[in-house]
């Protein structure tokens, strides 16, 4: 069975095609600049070269058709005809309290994501026009929607609830969700495999570093706690965004700056983090490369950032009463091995201790913890659209609705 994978942002679609029967990725490709000047698609078939098209298009209608137009071209195509995709997975960022799994897509999930407009104003509405999109132009194939909130909706209240009067959660829904749980859950499934233990057996922290950064803490096949919240901004120090803050800074920043919720939003969302830290950028790499030419916020940057992975790991090893391991992935946790090797050191009274040599690898999946480590550490890389091709192709399977 081959399934489609689509990730629909503002202004791009991402795509990936999987041979199910072996995994492999017939192609992949970025649509950029959907509905501004200068659209561009970068399509990359397994085995062929590399096709760029330029062609303006102004909706994700006609983006998504132009998409399934070279996914069957038959010089640069994967598929010798589109009848041969049999279920297309879609990513969704926001599933509120609906959704503790992947489902497949009717006009009552459609509704959904849609009452979901208001809480993830930036994802959930371009996600739908993708579904809509997709749905028109293959009405025949199963469309199967993946939340990125989906795995953590196995949190207990005492993780989940705000301390702010509970009628808050009651009338608006106000709650921590949790984000990337495609990631977490794909890297938590392969470490449990590494270990060669029963995913439910296992107490597993999955540190998932990107331009978007987030943690989980799962036990017993449940995510026990995560650290972003009602939205991605919570939890760790991120590429632009401030994560956890004293929240009596953002009316004191309002009064100060005279920023009305839009630009406070726009300020701790995209102008803080570690590019606010350092001024540099928002590129790891970056500030990385300007900490070793001896520029001190780039420096403070990268100690603030590694600092508050350790503060969740110690909250985390807190509330599960240890674990089996520590789980680096996406770009930075893959990548970024002196990254690694700061947040792990001088933590052996918890159990954690590495071996520098082994951590020494970028972008591969690594277990390089000392021989006494009590705690493993692993690298794995995530990949979270195998992720949802696997659920697609079970519920396609199953053809439940
Ligand atoms: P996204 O959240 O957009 O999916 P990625 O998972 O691709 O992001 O991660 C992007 C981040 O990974 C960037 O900050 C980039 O600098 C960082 N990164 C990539 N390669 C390295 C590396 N070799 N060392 C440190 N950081 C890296």
């Amino acid at each position: 069975m081959k399934v489609l994978v689509v990730n629909t942002g503002s202004s791009s679609i991402k795509y990936q095609v999987f041979d199910m029967k072996d995994e492999t990725v017939l192609a992949k490709g970025l649509l950029d600049r959907v509905g501004i000047a200068g659209t561009v698609l970068v399509h990359e078939p397994q085995g062929k070269e590399k096709v760029t098209i330029k062609h303006d298009l102004s909706d994700h209608t006609s983006g998504m058709q132009l998409v399934l137009d070279v996914l069957a071209h038959p010089e640069y195509g994967c598929v010798s005809s589109l009848e041969e995709i049999s279920a297309v997975g879609h990513r969704v960022v926001h599933g509120g309290e609906h959704f503790s799994a992947s489902v497949i897509i009717d006009e009552a999930v459609k509704q959904v994501v849609k009452d979901c407009f208001d809480i993830a104003p930036l994802h959930n509405p371009p996600n739908l026009m993708g579904i809509e999109a997709c749905q028109l132009l293959m009405p025949n194939v199963i469309h199967v929607g993946v939340f990125d909130t989906a795995f953590h909706q196995t949190m207990t209240p005492e993780n989940y609830i705000y301390a702010l009067p509970y009628d808050v959660y009651e009338h608006y829904k106000i709650r921590r969700y949790g984000f990337h749980g495609t990631s977490h859950e794909y890297v938590a499934y392969r470490a449990a495999e590494m270990l060669g233990k029963p995913y439910e057996d296992c107490k597993i922290i999955t540190i998932h570093l990107g331009n978007g950064s987030s943690m989980a803490a799962i036990a017993d096949g449940r995510v026990v706690d995560t650290s972003m919240g009602f939205t991605p901004l919570e939890g760790l120090v991120m590429g632009t965004r401030c994560g956890d803050l004293d929240p009596a800074i953002v009316y004191y920043l309002m009064d100060k700056l005279a920023l009305d919720s839009r630009q406070i939003n726009d300020y701790l969302n995209k102008k803080s983090g570690m590019l606010g830290i350092s001024g540099v950028s928002s590129d790891l790499r970056d500030i990385i490369a300007a900490a070793a030419e001896g520029n001190g916020k780039a420096q403070l940057a990268l100690k603030i950032f590694c600092n508050r992975v350790k503060a969740y790991i110690g909250n985390y090893l807190a509330k599960l009463n240890g674990c089996d391991c520590l789980v680096f992935t996406a770009g930075i946790g893959e990548n970024g091995y002196d990254i690694r090797e700061s947040i792990c050191e001088n933590m052996d009274w918890l159990g954690i201790k590495m071996d520098v040599e082994k951590n020494r690898v970028r972008g591969e999946e690594v277990d390089f913890s000392a021989p006494d480590s009590r705690v493993r550490l692993l690298v794995i890389p995530t990949n979270e659209e195998l992720m949802i091709a696997r659920d697609t192709l079970r519920l396609a399977s199953a053809g439940q609705r």
